[in-house]
């Protein structure tokens, strides 16, 4: 189903892949502004996942019959397409259920058999709790400590700042691609150049890039790329690691168990190359199968359309609110991805969002797993409204009429 024509996009027949977006709430047509959450899915993904269960469903890579093969041909095959549309190697790529597991695997092999006091850990005030609480463990029992490269008030990363928190005790640098709150882009090429020129090894967390724009991992020259499924039109429980292969061989297994293993015997194990090192037990195959189709999806309905699609949407939203008398905006980067995160003056984030629910309207309030950086703005909580490329320009219409008539209400 062909969705590009002479390099235009039928925006109208995209949207209609999307099923779940026909569907009432409250009596209201349903306008899904919560994309930085989680992604809703096409049928070729629904369907992917249908067939895999009444078709072929087996274990991978334990059995040698015909079920067994095509389960693990399938697994197998998201992970060559997936590697293939952030331009690493296969075997370079570990799946796993997503970024919190994939950062937790750098956390627990690489970080904490490395680290040690007097070593320091670099954090930047904007990242997900995920990015944030596995290095806090890691310090709590290594005895390395975390340092805080902060930002400016617009909410991008404060460079020189960074630069100059680079100090030769830093072993680590881990920092957001895209922020789940501000939406701002960081320039991660030019930072782990920087990192990489003093020996910092460097883990980027790209959950809330891939689903906005094409990433190539190997020209970002990071040593660590972790993302998440469920924000790219895949199932839920999908993910994966991408990492240098000199790491990936240095490194322990996380998890032990089955398929990790070549030899196992009471004298000792012999584990299997990465990146089956890291896949302990059965992995959800179907959600891989999943996966993969929505690699296809989005690969052929390209990543550079979705990246402009979405600027005109944020473009758009952003000036509508803009308009709104005491809205204020949190997060005015350069270069941001349609996410944005607002408060309206006298109106609690999350009752908002409680009315603008009865409005058919969904937006995530409350801190976005972000505590540091909503301290950093003073702020309990915010909204959040995060449309993708499937939404339209009538529902941002949509959602900031319905925002005016809640605010009243509260005001
Ligand atoms: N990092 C960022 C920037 C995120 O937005 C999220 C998801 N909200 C995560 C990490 C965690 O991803 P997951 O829950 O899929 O592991």
């Amino acid at each position: 189903m062909p969705r590009t024509h002479n390099g235009q996009v039928d925006w109208a027949a995209v949207r209609a892949d999307f099923p779940l977006l026909l569907r009432e709430v409250h009596g209201k047509p349903l306008v899904y502004f919560d994309n930085a959450n989680t992604g809703q899915k096409p049928v070729s993904v629904i369907e992917a996942i249908d067939g895999f269960y009444r078709r072929q469903n087996a274990n991978v890579s334990r059995a040698v019959h015909q079920l067994g093969t095509e389960a693990t041909d399938a697994y197998e095959g998201t992970r060559r397409r997936l590697a293939a549309f952030v331009n690493v190697r296969p075997d370079e790529l570990v799946l796993c259920s997503g970024t919190t597991f994939a950062i937790n695997l750098v956390a627990y092999s690489w970080a904490l058999p490395r680290l040690g006091p007097g070593d320091t850990i670099l954090v930047s005030r904007m990242e997900h709790h995920a990015n944030i609480v596995p290095w806090q463990l890691v310090a709590e029992r290594s005895g390395a400590k975390i340092r805080v490269a902060e930002i400016t008030p617009e909410g991008t990363l404060d460079l020189d700042a960074l630069t100059r928190a680079m100090t030769p005790d830093v072993k680590l640098l881990a920092l957001t691609h895209v922020s789940n709150v501000l939406g701002t882009v960081n320039p991660v090429r030019a930072v782990c150049r920087e990192a990489r020129r003093r020996g910092i090894v460097t883990v980027i967390d790209g959950s809330q890039a891939l689903p906005h724009r094409k990433v190539d991992i190997a020209a970002i020259g990071c040593d660590f790329y972790a993302f998440t499924g469920h924000k790219m039109c895949g199932p839920t429980g999908t993910g994966a690691l991408w990492a240098r292969r000199e790491h990936l061989q240095a490194m322990p297994p996380f998890l032990g168990g089955g398929e990790m293993i070549k030899e196992v015997s009471f004298d000792g194990t012999v584990f299997n190359d990465p990146p089956h090192r890291f896949e302990a037990g059965t992995p959800n195959i179907a959600g891989f199968v999943g996966l993969g189709a929505a690699v296809d999806y989005l690969d052929r309905l390209g990543m550079d359309h979705i990246e402009a699609r979405e600027a005109e949407l944020l473009a758009h939203l952003t000036e509508a609110l803009t308009r709104i008398d005491g809205l204020r905006i949190f997060g005015t980067a350069p270069e941001k991805a349609a996410v944005v995160s607002f408060l309206v003056e006298g109106a609690h984030a999350h009752d908002l969002a409680t009315l603008l629910d009865l409005e058919g309207v969904a937006i995530r309030s409350g801190q976005h797993c972000a505590h540091p950086l909503l301290q950093f703005y003073g702020v309990a909580a915010t909204c959040r409204a995060s449309p993708a490329f499937y939404n339209t320009h009538e529902e941002i219409d949509a959602f900031v009429a319905a925002l005016r008539k809640v605010r009243k209400l509260l005001g």
